[in-house]
């Protein structure tokens, strides 16, 4: 391939222009290995970068796309050869990184993860970034000590990505997994995925009191803002929260007594930078404990020439679940 197809992001004086053109190998990054991707998938960064709305691409031009599944062209890594399947997520792909909204990346090898058996490529992007975030909090959760017998876990955003994936991967575990969403209308779906409660999300948006009736041990948040500070302020004694997202806003309003009065503490979860074997452990359990029903039921599939619509939706709180992209 001399060229390949790929969605490019320019910034010129008019503002940001998003399209969808053919692209020069000689225009690649420097990297170790090459990857013809299969498939991608779309992630809440992955709209903010589409739309400019948040400052996630650094680099211009900008291939974007934080996530990736594909086959090895070419590699001079020593752990991966022509023909490995592999999985990126992160490490600035689609930020600093001509991103995975390509038919071809070229990448360094130390950020690839070979496809774990038993997951189809697009199964991968349907967990993607989101999922394997989900599961990072899981496991902070699970690190801190704690089990479902102290009590009930809330996932809020629920409907989103990250949330559908949280859902579903607490209520496996065998916690009572309460699901807060704006949207009333997904009851059944998040029930479907293993919810017990549903809560309206509007019971936390507004700003929170120090502390207030405990309510759940355990809770994935992507919501931040005074969504965070109310489940804070909600947590039974001792519980924790694991934080991974925005969507609702980047500050805190909180005070300190959850900490210092009920000992509860706050787990911040990044995936972008996790190191290596807790990506793979994160993997091995996605593989283990992720339901591949309840998967396709939370996905839907779009092409790469749909990836601008669907990136303006799901910054404004539109897409249900994951989305994944077919490239090749
Ligand atoms: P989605 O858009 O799929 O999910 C976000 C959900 O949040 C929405 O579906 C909606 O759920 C809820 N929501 C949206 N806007 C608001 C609002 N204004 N107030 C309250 N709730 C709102 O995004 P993702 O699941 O891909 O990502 C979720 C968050 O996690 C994002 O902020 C993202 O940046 C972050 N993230 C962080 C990562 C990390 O490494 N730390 C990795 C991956 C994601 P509902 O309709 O159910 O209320």
């Amino acid at each position: 391939m001399g060229v390949f197809k790929a969605v490019v992001i320019d910034k010129t004086d008019s503002g940001q222009h998003v399209e969808l053109k053919m692209v020069d190998d000689a225009d690649l990054m420097d990297g170790d290995v090459a990857v013809r991707v299969s498939h991608s998938t779309l992630n809440y960064k992955d709209g903010l970068a589409l739309t400019g709305k948040a400052p996630v691409v650094r680099r211009w031009p900008m291939i974007p796309g934080v996530d990736l599944v594909g086959t090895v062209e070419s590699s001079s890594h020593p752990d991966f050869k022509l023909g490995d399947a592999v999985i990126l997520n992160g490490w600035g792909l689609g930020e600093t990184h001509l991103g995975a909204y390509a038919e071809k990346v070229r990448v360094k090898g130390d950020w690839l993860i070979p496809l774990p058996k038993g997951l189809a490529p697009h199964q991968a992007m349907a967990i993607g970034t989101a999922g394997y975030t989900a599961m990072l909090c899981l496991m902070a959760l699970e690190r801190y000590g704690l089990s479902p017998d102290r009590g009930p876990a809330i996932v809020t955003g629920a409907a989103g990505g990250v949330g559908s994936v949280a859902v579903a991967l607490l209520a496996k575990a065998g916690w009572h997994v309460i699901a807060s969403t704006g949207r009333p209308q997904e009851a059944d779906y998040l029930k479907n995925l293993g919810a017990a409660e549903i809560l309206d999300r509007s019971e936390l948006s507004s700003p929170a009191r120090p502390l207030n009736k405990e309510r759940w041990a355990a809770g994935i948040d992507t919501v931040g803002s005074h969504t965070l500070a109310n489940l804070l302020s909600m947590t039974k004694y001792a519980g924790a929260i694991a934080a991974c997202g925005l969507a609702g806003g980047m500050d805190l309003p909180v005070t300190v007594a959850p900490f210092i009065l009920r000992n509860v503490a706050l787990l911040g979860v990044d995936s972008v930078m996790t190191p290596k074997p807790r990506r793979l452990e994160a993997w091995r359990r996605l593989v283990n404990e992720l339901d591949l029903d309840k998967l396709a039921s939370m996905t839907t599939s779009i092409t790469l020439n749909q990836v601008l619509e669907a990136g303006r939706a799901i910054v404004e709180g539109k897409i249900r679940g994951r989305v994944v992209v077919t490239i090749t």
